[in-house]
């Protein structure tokens, strides 16, 4: 990495490791934290070093003298940076009441600060849109952001787009998504008013040709001419992903308050079970007897869009912190959030910390107190535990900082100081990208 000869007499000023001078063996050291990577079986406290953006050591106890910069995280939760693969951000095009326009929300607003450092599109663009959507947004944003191409071609642009069939085209839906191979992640189908079953056919269609995943909102319920057991033990292939598995809306819990037992005998297939919380995807009243029964999901996603960020949905930690308070354990919730969704989109690079892998990380802190979390219908469920993001680190670089944990105390500086960080691990303030 190239450092330019401003930089040296800052990091001599600033660092607190000591080992400013000359090349140090790692860039950025977390240190006592406590680990969950559920790819490699970690549940314990450890130290994490990282050099070049990569994660370079994960061990007991790693020599602080050896990292330019060491920050102190004990007691709190060391993860991989958290996934999110079902959200809307398309926001750029202007256009009201659509999810490709006005319902998204532009991504790094909403993700560093609660930990996120991937998030998937849920299907805002198709394969008519999908290069603008990558234009100004995927391509701007500090976010890794991912896409589901939506199998209709004008993508979620309101009803009158979503319900024609004869934009549902496999053939350039696939063309585009292999045309963006790792970027494009799957294939989506939602909204669907009608009984057919076209738009989920195509969607397999176009995600076998390109040999990637569809998720499915299941749109309309027609519990007859296409029922969601049918949906996922028959249409949909292993690793197809359901998402809004516990808004009710579908038939997913059956008359007598038991699991549908098609999604049972649908995720023994190996089709994926996906939160989706939105606005209106997710509700106590379905959640607590399907996890009551066992029913967990696979991946935890948010849904979110301008309808959900300041309804019961939130952000993802709020959605986290729901199924705590409905008793999954704290690492299961992890890695629901982490490695799981990671090998859902087949990015299995990301969502763990193994060594060499890219250094996005969330620093989590645990608080403890009467906390209430609301569903879509505004029904609260108590719970007494709340995921708060300290520190993100995208790349191997501070992205967030709530309380400072990198900083130094301004009283400590030097009269006058400028710009704290070094680029080696600071995204924030780094010293020799000082602007203004
Ligand atoms: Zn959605």
């Amino acid at each position: 990495m190239k450092i330019t000869s401003i930089v040296v007499p800052m990091c001599l000023l600033v660092s607190s490791a000591g080992a400013a001078l000359g090349q140090s063996q790692y860039d950025l050291l977390l240190k006592g934290g406590h680990v969950i990577d559920a790819k490699n079986n970690i549940d314990a406290v450890r130290d994490v070093a990282i050099k070049d953006g990569k994660v370079a050591e994960v061990a007991n106890n790693i020599d602080p003298s050896k990292a330019l910069k060491v920050v102190d995280v004990k007691g709190l939760y060391v993860t991989p940076g958290l996934i999110d693969i079902h959200v809307h951000v398309y926001a750029s095009t202007g256009e009201r009441n659509s999810y490709a326009g006005d319902n998204s929300v532009f991504p790094d607003g909403f993700t560093f600060r609660v930990g996120v450092t991937t998030v998937a599109d849920a299907g805002c663009s198709g394969w008519r849109n999908f290069e603008d959507f990558k234009e100004h947004v995927i391509d701007r944003s500090k976010t890794r952001v991912l896409a589901f191409l939506n199998i209709v071609g004008h993508g979620m642009r309101g009803p009158r787009f979503e319900n024609v069939l004869a934009d549902m085209d496999p053939k350039p839906a696939a063309e585009m998504a292999l045309r963006h191979k790792g970027l494009i992640i799957g294939i989506k189908t939602a909204h669907y008013a009608g009984p057919e079953w076209t738009p989920v056919e195509d969607a397999v269609k176009a995600g076998t040709m390109a040999d990637i995943p569809v998720m499915v909102d299941f749109g309309t319920n027609w519990p007859t001419r296409r029922p969601l057991a049918e949906l996922v033990t028959q249409k949909l292939r292993p690793g197809d992903i359901y998402t809004h598995c516990y808004s009710g809306l579908r038939n997913e819990l059956d008359d007598t308050g038991h699991v549908n037992p098609g999604m049972l005998a649908g995720r023994k297939r190996g089709v994926i079970f996906d939160v989706g919380h939105g606005g209106g995807s997710f509700a106590w009243r379905i959640a607590v007897p399907a996890t009551q029964q066992g029913f967990w999901p696979d991946s935890i996603s948010t849904d979110l869009h301008i309808g959900s960020m300041n309804s019961g949905m939130k952000d993802m930690l709020n959605v986290m912190d729901k199924f705590l308070a409905l008793g999954m354990p704290l690492n299961r919730v992890i890695a629901a959030s982490t490695w799981h969704p990671a090998r859902e989109i087949k990015h299995e690079e990301l969502g763990n910390l193994s060594v060499g892998a890219p250094a996005d990380v969330a620093v989590l802190r645990l608080r403890k107190g009467n906390f209430g979390f609301i569903d879509m219908y505004g029904a609260k469920l108590d719970g007494n535990r709340k995921f708060v993001c300290e520190l993100t680190l995208r790349s191997g670089k501070v992205v967030y900082d709530l309380n400072g944990l990198t900083r130094p105390l301004w009283n400590t500086l030097p009269k006058g100081y400028t710009n704290t960080g070094d680029a080696r691990w600071d995204a924030i303030r780094p010293a020799h990208a000082a602007k203004h």
